[in-house]
């Protein structure tokens, strides 16, 4: 097998990225792209139902260079890889790194991220080295702070505005943001719409012990409440494009 540090315009001496794990194969974590997903451990938030919780602390050290042979490794079956968390942009070196050596291996690039470092991410829209943006907005601003027990929504919105203008600049072909929505957060979602308007918005179907998750016909619910286009993915329906308060669905998929 070719060395990883082929795929390097140059070669990188002993840079370390912080692993939390890698999936070869997934159709959940870009919609509509068959992708490997590099998870990057570390997160500065603490958010109580952090589905990654493991991945919020600890360290696993290793070579930028093994992790890309890893990407590497799943070439054959993708067209993209996804960085996820942890927080990915917490490590802007190596996930500059990784997203240069999967730029070099012919593969789309795609983040998720809380968006609190937003400086790395224009750095990389900027480098052109990111396709599609997935931004966790969590609760309406008023209340982002308090929650999240850190000052965050300044740059939070700091990223939402460099994306949307990305987006529409052209210089970054996909964002949406993403609303993990739990059973009595409704009421936070027509807040969060407002500072979403132009960009795809996704209600996601939040998983927390003890609480009984939304349904897809409660999701919808909410969804009428916006009165736009909103993606709505639950375990039981996959991603359904819904499109408003007549109950009917634009298009649908089932997935995962
Ligand atoms: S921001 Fe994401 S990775 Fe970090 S604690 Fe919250 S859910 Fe977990």
């Amino acid at each position: 097998m070719k060395p990883a540090a082929a795929f390097f315009n140059h070669p990188v001496i002993s840079l370390k990225v912080n692993f939390g794990g890698f999936v070869p194969l997934s159709t959940v974590d870009w919609r509509g792209r068959a992708v490997c997903t590099v998870f990057l451990r570390g997160c500065p938030v603490r958010c109580s139902y952090c589905h990654n919780r493991p991945l919020q602390d600890g360290e696993d050290l290793r070579e930028v260079e093994e992790v890309a042979g890893l990407i590497r490794s799943s070439k054959l079956l993708v067209s993209g890889v996804v960085f996820s968390g942890g927080e990915p942009t917490m490590q802007p070196v190596p996930l500059k790194a990784l997203a240069e050596a999967s730029r070099q291996m012919g593969l789309r690039v795609g983040l998720q991220t809380n968006g609190v470092f937003p400086k790395v991410l224009a750095s990389l829209i900027a480098e052109k080295l990111v396709d599609h943006v997935a931004l966790d907005i969590k609760a309406r601003w008023e209340r982002y702070d308090n929650l999240l027990k850190e000052k965050y929504s300044d740059p939070v919105k700091e990223s939402l505005a460099l994306c949307r203008d990305a987006r529409l600049a052209g210089d970054l072909p996909e964002f949406e943001i993403v609303v993990t929505l739990f059973r009595g957060y409704e009421d936070e979602v027509p807040y969060i719409a407002k500072t979403a308007d132009g960009v795809d918005l996704v209600l996601q179907q939040g998983m927390e012990g003890g609480v009984k998750p939304l349904t897809g016909d409660e999701l919808r619910k909410v969804a009428d409440r916006v009165g736009r286009v909103v993606k709505i993915r639950t375990r039981e329906e996959g991603e359904v494009v819904y499109a408003g308060d007549r109950g009917r669905r634009v298009s649908g998929e089932r997935q995962g």
